[in-house]
């Protein structure tokens, strides 16, 4: 058994990853402050004698009593519609709440594991995006709050393992997706899925014709598992190499729900992607991984899920 503390445990991947290390007889330690997270997505595990949850910031404090064995921090805002709302904050936990991170993972001898995204290349001109490609980043536009945080993350968890000896594993988390993603989370498949669930137009930014890659997240979840497993210590892609164009998603959902919604094209926002794709090679090799769950398999869990969720919503208890 390992004692794991897990930053941002009460959000989407994090509550998957809660379930997983708990299934696998680990003790949890989980720190969150609900800026995205939800009650909702934890309380399953709350009467569990080996799961405990701390209400915090973690850019302002995180100690715990005794010894740890793996520091999981994925705490961040996560979806443009957030992290856009809340530039500051959204650097801050980044770097602060990496910094904090670390050092706990210092004092107690710990591995850790740094959730990075697919965002620190930016708006690509290398497709698929191996690791050693570098970006195509602008530290100025709306999304560089995000992906200069993630970037200097990588850049301070490194800087730990060098001059530290700190036992570290980057994930460059691509495109995820599944159940207990919040029906209001702003990213394009909650926000389709609900949309023609409840015969909202479909709201397509851009022409459409610009892709992602999406990964079922019970496959994240065997990737970061087999990461913390490994000793890779340089960053590694994870993600599923599906590439599809937005239009392509908004129209299989329409036909896989039956809706009567219709499409609707808003403006592409500024520095909006136009591909992406990971070239998942190294994973492959290094950890002997690649996604299992098939898009049309993945999206069908996704929508009964948020089937049950506008047909009962529960309203999140005071935390
Ligand atoms: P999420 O918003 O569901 O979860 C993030 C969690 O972090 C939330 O519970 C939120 O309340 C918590 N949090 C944020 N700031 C905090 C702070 N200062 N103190 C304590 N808790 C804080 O997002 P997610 O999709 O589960 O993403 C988890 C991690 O994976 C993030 O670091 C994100 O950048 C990374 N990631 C996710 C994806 C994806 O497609 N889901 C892709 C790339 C990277
Ligand atoms: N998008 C869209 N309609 C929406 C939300 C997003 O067309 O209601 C597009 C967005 O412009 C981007 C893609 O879908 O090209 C993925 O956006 P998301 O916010 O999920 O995450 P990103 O990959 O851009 O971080």
């Amino acid at each position: 058994m390992n004692r794991v503390c897990i930053t941002g445990g009460a959000g989407f991947i994090g509550s998957h990853l809660c379930q997983r290390f708990l299934d696998e007889g680990h003790e949890l330690l989980v720190f969150d402050n609900f800026v995205t997270g939800r009650q909702e997505n934890i309380s399953r595990f709350r009467s569990h004698d080996r799961f405990s949850f701390h209400k915090e910031d973690i850019t302002e404090s995180i100690t715990v009593a005794g010894d740890l064995d793996w520091v999981i921090h994925l705490a961040s805002l996560a979806s443009p519609a957030f992290y856009q709302e809340n530039p500051i904050e959204t650097l801050q936990v980044g770097a602060i709440g990496t910094q904090k991170t670390l050092e706990l993972a210092l004092e107690k001898d710990a591995t850790y594991l740094f959730a990075s995204t697919s965002e620190v290349y930016g708006d690509p001109d290398v497709n698929p995006q191996p690791e050693d490609y570098r970006g195509r980043v602008d530290p100025f536009g709306p999304r560089a709050c995000y992906d200069e945080s993630k970037r200097y993350g990588e850049s301070l968890v490194w800087s730990f393992k060098e001059q530290y000896g700190l036992d570290v594993r980057i994930a460059r988390i691509f495109n995820t997706y599944g159940p207990r993603m919040r029906i209001d989370d702003g990213r394009v498949l909650p926000t389709f899925v609900r949309q023609a669930l409840t015969g909202e137009d479909l709201t397509v930014y851009g022409d459409g014709k610009q892709t992602r890659s999406f990964c079922f997240i019970s496959d994240l979840v065997e990737g970061l598992r087999r990461l913390l497993a490994s000793d890779l210590q340089t960053p590694v892609n994870v993600g599923n190499p599906d590439e599809r164009t937005i239009l392509e998603l908004a129209e299989m959902l329409l036909e896989m729900t039956d809706s009567e919604s219709s499409l609707v094209y808003e403006p592409l926002p500024p520095h909006d992607p136009r591909k992406r794709c990971p070239d998942i090679s190294k994973v492959r090799s290094e950890l002997n991984w690649e996604p299992t769950v098939e898009l049309e398999d993945g999206l069908e869990r996704m929508i009964d899920h948020f089937k049950s969720v506008i047909n009962s919503p529960v309203s999140d208890p005071p935390t």
